[in-house]
């Protein structure tokens, strides 16, 4: 068997060489970034830091910590909120246990040796488990670290709740058991010094928002029993990450953002699947999957020794582009297929040893991921990295890339796009990815509909006075009535009191948007497989659906929707299943607006009905249309918030577009611009939804809406509305500079689309955003 073991530290130009010996390569490559090597700055261990902890980290193989950690260090120390944003492998957690450590240590002669408590949160449980074994593997004398979350055991939590100072858990553990039952904790809040939220851009759109809630919650805690911790959140590299952070906590944060470690060369490869002659929708052309070409990327890197790592966003993907490049290796050569695995959430910890161990080793030469890497299982030290498909924003997209190049040597990283506009943008505008901030971390903690039931739980945790509405937002005032109305609060003198018996806290799943969830169940066992929002319900578990959990497929036979339950029989369907609805809007508050000229932008909330009417098959390894299935599915109600424009006759005149052609160019616009939204919001297409018409009955005018897919919103409608003329004009751009004649799964199409993707105008989709953006003011 050869040694991968010992393969020689690469440079980035012979790693693509390597990739180009196949033939036909070359023309698939659109840009080539070279990302340049970055020297480390270190800094002096801050004298505050106690000499045993020093020890331990040099120990650990710290010899010196890298300036910015030090940098957040020392804002922390000094009772500042702070967030450190830098790459992949910056080594973030430093930044954190310096101070919280050191806070711990100088606690531990008070009494019971609780000086001061930390607090760490995680968005996954794997990760606290992670952090945990970070800090016992230190071996400090007087440091009692413990998680606690669902798996705790009920003498291990109350052992945790006497006697450690170093917590880590998760906002839902939060939200749920620790605020609820404030009382028990009253010591360890009453000292609690640091909260840590580590991963915290993972904290967006409604969940974020959440989130948002739960912190003010917990602050409100404190409060009560004299604490006022100082926050330090850990974040991938994102847009304004002080700005965020400060909407998250809820107090002013600091943000440290520039990485001071060191980082070998990357070539940074765009690359775009070649057409095929399978022809897709409406006659359109298709392009080869972003699956079957990053099989085949992964096998041709592994033959050749370079260890890789493919991203993947869906499971059953990573196990498809698992097999396939196993298959070509095994071909190649009988045994070396062996050596790729695929790789999804829900491992045990051990298991997830196990698999970094024989990475590292080089016993295991390349994985195909879903992105669950991404938190929690150490792969630095690769070759090579692909993602097949861009993973939705460029903090994720350098989250990944980061994890190519060993100790500084050179890496290889391929984005691979997907037959959609916005990966086919990309690929085709280097510049939005390259020359771009990272996008912003998007959370609305305004929005009622999360709001309300966190003001039912504070109110649960103590009495809400007129005085604690400030730290959950403006809307509080405004959503307190309607909780009084509906029963759920009661006013006295002294303020609002939760008295139902229920909890409080189980009011709403900080995960979901509320409402009852549908249950997935398997026939013939009575399993219960998972949950699903009730809003996703009609378009993910319909009857004939593909459902996904934890890697293993499944065929949905029967939607229930009085019993709120879907039975799923396992199976290995080789297509996949889009649901496809039709929308209708009306606007029930116009809450912002800017004049375009004749034009107008508009920002507010909406009603919005729709109805998932069928579902496609497509095959998944050609992403070929195997057919469409009518579905007998109630419409549903949304009340959320939306942007929209409109444009007058006279200028949809004046661009050349047709009477006839216009419903077909602002339906293509709409696809279009739903389509590149994630370039500036923090969201996914599945989180949106938009509507075009050549006539609206509330504007009397042509409009095009795109709204967020949560009851209340989530931010998204909002920040595409800020973010108007970027948005749009890169919507137009991506239009127009598709390959294809009249229009592909690359710019216009939409997967979803209720309407058999009919009518679409390529042509005048360009002329109407043309003459849109003539009148947008600059800036
Ligand atoms: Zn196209
Ligand atoms: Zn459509």
């Amino acid at each position: 068997m050869r040694d991968w073991g010992s393969v020689k530290p690469r440079d980035p130009e012979e790693l693509l060489a390597r990739l180009l010996t196949a033939p036909g390569r070359r023309d698939r490559i659109t840009h080539v970034e070279r990302v340049p090597a970055r020297a480390g700055r270190q800094a002096a261990w801050p004298d505050w830091v106690p000499d045993v902890l020093v020890e331990r980290l040099r120990a650990a193989g710290v010899e010196r910590p890298w300036a910015h950690q030090v940098a957040a260090a020392e804002h922390a120390r000094a009772g500042r909120s702070v967030v450190i944003s830098t790459g992949t492998a910056s080594g973030k957690s430093l930044a954190y246990l310096l101070p919280c450590l050191t806070a711990v240590l100088e606690g531990a002669a008070a009494a019971q040796g609780r000086g001061a408590t930390v607090l760490y949160l995680a968005p996954t449980k794997a990760l606290a488990a992670d952090q945990l074994r970070a800090i016992r593997s230190l071996e400090l004398p007087g440091v009692r670290a413990a998680t606690f979350d669902g798996d705790t055991p009920t003498e291990e939590r109350d052992w945790i709740r006497a006697h450690a100072q170093y917590v880590l858990t998760n906002p839902d553990m939060l939200h749920r058991t620790l605020l609820p039952g404030h009382g028990r904790w009253a010591p360890f809040l009453r000292a609690l010094k640091y909260v840590v939220v580590d991963e915290c851009h993972t904290y967006r759109g409604v969940f974020g928002s959440h989130v948002a809630h739960v912190l003010r919650r917990l602050r409100r805690g404190c409060a009560r029993y004299g604490g006022s911790p100082v926050f330090v959140l850990a974040s991938a590299t994102v847009s304004d990450p002080g700005a965020s952070a400060a909407r998250l906590v809820g107090v002013p944060v600091v943000e440290v953002t520039e990485d001071a470690s060191p980082r070998g060369e990357t070539a940074f490869v765009l690359w775009e699947p070649p057409l095929t002659d399978l022809l897709g929708e409406q006659g359109a052309p298709v392009r080869r999957t972003v699956t079957a070409e990053s099989a085949d990327l992964l096998a041709d890197l592994l033959a050749e020794g370079i260890r890789t790592v493919v991203f993947v966003r869906s499971r059953r993907g990573a196990e498809v582009i698992a097999l396939l490049a196993r298959q070509a290796l095994d071909e190649a050569e009988p045994g070396l297929g062996a050596r790729v695995a695929a790789y999804r959430a829900g491992y045990l910890p051990e298991e997830r040893r196990e698999l970094e161990r024989a990475l590292h080793s080089g016993e295991l030469l390349g994985l195909a991921s879903t992105s669950a890497l991404e938190l929690g299982v150490d792969v630095s030290g690769l070759d090579a990295v692909v993602l097949a498909g861009y993973p939705g924003t460029r903090a994720s997209m350098w989250q990944q890339a980061g994890r190519a190049g060993r100790a500084g040597q050179g890496a290889l990283a391929v984005l691979v796009a997907r037959d959609d506009p916005l990966d086919t943008y990309l690929v085709r505008h280097p510049e939005a990815l390259f020359g771009q901030p990272v996008e912003a971390t998007v959370l609305d903690p305004d929005n009622p509909y999360v709001l309300a039931p966190h003001l039912c739980a504070a109110a649960a945790e103590l009495p809400l006075t007129p005085a604690d509405l400030p730290l959950f937002g403006s809307a509080a005032e405004q959503v307190l009535p309607a909780l009084e109305q509906r029963g759920l609060l009661r006013r006295r003198p002294t303020g609002w009191y939760w008295t139902r018996q229920d909890r409080a806290s189980d009011l709403t799943d900080i995960r979901g948007v509320g409402g009852a969830v549908i249950r997935v169940v398997e026939l013939g066992t009575g399993r219960l497989l998972g949950t699903v929002a009730p809003a996703a319900a009609h378009s993910t578990v319909h009857e004939g659906a593909v459902y996904l959990h934890q890697g293993e497929s499944y065929l949905v036979r029967a939607l229930d929707l009085d019993e709120a339950v879907a039975l799923v029989e396992p199976a290995q369907p080789d297509y996949s299943t889009t649901a496809r609805e039709i929308t209708d809007i009306r606007i029930l508050q116009t809450e912002r607006s800017t004049r375009w000229g004749e034009a107008a932008l508009c920002f507010g909330t909406v009603e919005v009905t729709s109805q998932v009417v069928s579902f496609l098959r497509k095959r998944l390894l050609t992403g070929e249309v195997l057919g469409e299935e009518p579905l007998d599915l109630p419409p549903r109600h949304l009340r959320t918030r939306a942007v929209w424009w409109t444009i007058s006759f006279d200028q949809v005149a004046a661009a050349g577009v047709a009477r006839a052609d216009l419903p077909g160019a602002a339906h293509a616009a709409e696809h279009a611009s739903i389509g590149l939204l994630p370039l500036f919001a923090t969201c996914d297409r599945w989180d949106i939804g938009g509507v075009s018409t050549a006539l609206h009955q509330d504007t009397g005018l042509p409009t095009v809406f795109v709204y967020d897919g949560h009851p209340g919103g989530a931010g998204f409608a909002e920040r595409a509305y800020s973010s108007a003329r970027p948005w749009l004009t890169a919507t137009r751009e991506a239009i127009e500079s598709c390959a294809c004649l009249d229009g592909c799964p690359s710019c216009i199409q939409s997967p979803k689309c209720g309407n058999g993707n009919n009518p679409l105008d390529k042509t005048g989709a360009v002329r109407l955003l043309t003459a849109l953006l003539a009148v947008a003011p600059s800036g």
